[in-house]
């Protein structure tokens, strides 16, 4: 069995990147922070995904000695000059609230129309091991609503129609249907076959 530690406590994330991961390395096994001991989580403070998902897959090798993956993502609004970015957990400040932060960012974009309301997810990959590092990313296009819709999902969902499913927000999606067209599916499944060349 071979082991891959995810920077992540979600144990659906732990659980989708296993399934992903095992279609290419049947003989895979994904452990997550609270399976390991000594991981320090590190200060996402970098300006961009691919660089706090560096930090902490770097941090993961670091502390566990296993190939390490880890993510990084968040919802880029381009009448925000694509922000909020890698603040988006944190858009409305500290405690980290996703209703606070949707509430913000319906405020910020009252005034703007319909046609200029365009978004996307974005989510890094970086998976670091012995030999080196490895990037993949993925995006899910759309638009932001003028009103929250759904209950499924976290975060910006209620928020967000994305241009594969016009008419719902991702937050009315079924998961795997999210899944198959999210930027994080589209990056677990870009570095899936990556991690099971290197470890295979
Ligand atoms: P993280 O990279 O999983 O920590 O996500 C960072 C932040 O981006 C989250 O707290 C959410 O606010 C936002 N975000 C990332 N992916 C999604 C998504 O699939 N749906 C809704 N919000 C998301």
């Amino acid at each position: 069995m071979t082991r891959v530690f995810l920077a992540s406590r979600n144990r659906k994330k732990i659980e989708e990147m296993e399934r992903i991961l095992r279609e290419h390395l049947p003989e895979i096994e994904v452990v997550g922070i609270d399976d390991v001991e000594g991981y320090d989580e590190p200060v996402e403070d970098q300006p961009t995904f691919e660089g706090n998902a560096l930090l902490k897959a770097r941090a993961g090798l670091l502390a566990t000695g296993l190939p390490s993956l880890a993510d990084d993502s968040g919802i880029c609004v381009d009448a925000l000059n694509g922000m909020p970015g890698v603040l988006s957990a944190r858009w409305s400040g500290p405690p980290k609230s996703d209703e606070r932060n949707n509430e913000l960012l319906l405020a910020q974009l009252a005034d703007v129309p319909d046609e200029r309301r365009t978004a996307h997810f974005h989510c890094a990959v970086a998976f670091c091991h012995p030999g080196g590092e490895e990037f993949a990313s993925g995006v899910m296009p759309g638009r932001v609503l003028r009103a929250p819709r759904g209950d499924g999902g976290f975060g910006y969902d209620p928020l967000f129609e994305a241009d594969d499913r016009p008419g719902l927000s991702t937050a009315e999606l079924p998961r795997e249907d999210k899944d198959a067209i999210s930027h994080r599916g589209w990056a677990l499944r870009r570095i899936a076959p990556i991690v099971a060349r290197i470890l295979g």
